[in-house]
């Protein structure tokens, strides 16, 4: 990577248009650039032959478009799941997964996600992840976050397809985007939004807003800005447990913005943007996953408009968590559906690889022996 040189990816089309009108081009060489980076697979400033030669030499000398590389790869013979480790410029690691399903309404090429890191480590050391073990290191530039989509989608198959007007025609393009990473993506919200921002463009990689997921730990500071972004972006929320003593063992987080204060909020924020929120809830064995964790689960959640996502604790061999019984998860789901909860249970995906977020980072960095005491 060059020094003195910025990443484009950094830039948003907004901020490209006037780097360009400086230098007396019209604003749509701007769109030109956008379009090759992220339409047509463009990976060097050589391939957009449509720019002026000189405009191509500006670029080159000052901007870079290659950015972080994939040093591990995982793929699940199982689902296709594939788990991608990258390595930023300064040599810090993050993680990217890219999980393949159907089209739920059928036909088409099926739906494409990607899950996407926003911070190299994460601060908030919650208890049943493998990413908060190895600490905060910083946040991702808006290109880094960009870096880890572009790379799953050239890695998928899209850049190699043949380039027609709107781009490459290859069957595979990202559809779906989940900010469910390392890092709490609302604690690094200028690059996060401008990273999704880009996603959601027609210019960028032309992914509908309904279909980006930013998630959080229930970050309310953050929940408050995302709540006055205009696209309709989705909202998730982890909550992992329904009273304060148990949440606040599982998510340290839980112990400045309690439960009281985070309904609150999701429920003014339900209102405001008339959109419902996901709940995420991660069932463990003994831990979160009784009967009566779902009923109170359900009394916290009456009359908002939200659904809520289950998802059985993928075991981490570094972690004493378990996954309960799928007898134990389905009796939880009925008590959330009498109470007139909405639920779905998600599918396990790559369980053949590496798949809950942090492990391959984790194996990368030769922890062997992480303490981790019985939750009790
Ligand atoms: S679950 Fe999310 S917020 Fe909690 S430690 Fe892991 S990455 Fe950070």
């Amino acid at each position: 990577m060059a020094e003195n040189k910025e990443d484009i990816k950094d830039l948003s089309l907004a901020e490209l248009t006037a780097r360009i009108k400086s230098l007396n081009e019209p604003p749509y060489r701007a769109e030109q650039v956008f379009e090759w980076i992220y339409k047509k697979g463009g990976r060097s400033f050589g391939v957009m032959t449509d720019l002026p030669a000189k405009l191509r030499d500006y670029l080159t000398n000052k901007f870079f478009v290659t950015g972080s590389e994939i040093i591990k790869k995982q793929v699940s013979k199982s689902d296709g799941t594939r788990k991608y480790l990258f390595k930023l410029s300064d040599g810090e690691e993050v993680e990217g997964v890219y999980i393949p399903a159907k089209d739920p309404a059928g036909g088409g090429t099926g739906r494409h996600t990607v899950c996407l890191s926003s911070q190299a480590g994460c601060a908030f050391g919650c208890y049943f992840c493998a990413s908060g073990l190895l600490g905060f290191k910083r946040d991702l530039r808006c290109g880094e976050i960009l870096d880890q989509a572009l790379a799953i989608q050239d890695d998928i198959g899209v850049a190699k397809g043949p380039v027609g007007p709107k781009g490459p025609a290859g069957p595979k393009r990202i559809t779906n985007v989940v900010m469910m990473g390392t890092g709490e993506p609302l604690a690094n919200y200028d690059n996060v939004v401008k990273a999704i921002g880009i996603m959601n463009s027609p210019l960028g990689l032309g992914i509908g807003a309904r279909k980006i997921t930013v998630s959080t730990a229930g970050y309310i500071p953050g929940m408050k800005r995302f709540m006055q972004e205009k696209e309709q972006f989705e909202l998730s929320v982890s909550l992992h447990a329904a009273d304060d003593i148990k949440r606040s063992r599982l998510m340290p987080i839980n112990k400045k913005y309690p439960l009281a204060e985070l309904m609150e909020f999701c429920r003014e924020y339900t209102k405001g943007k008339g959109r419902i929120i996901t709940f995420e809830y991660i069932l463990i064995k003994d831990v979160n996953s009784s009967p009566t964790d779902a009923q109170n689960l359900a009394k916290l959640l009456k009359g908002l408009n939200c659904k809520v996502n289950l998802i059985p604790f993928n075991a981490v061999s570094d972690f004493k968590f378990r996954q309960p019984s799928f007898k134990d998860v389905k009796i939880f789901q009925e008590v959330l559906e009498k109470a007139g909860i909405k639920s779905t249970l998600r599918a396990e995906k790559g369980v053949d690889i590496d798949a809950a977020c942090g492990q391959l980072r984790l194996r990368e960095a030769k922890i062997a022996q992480v303490k981790h005491e019985n939750f009790s």
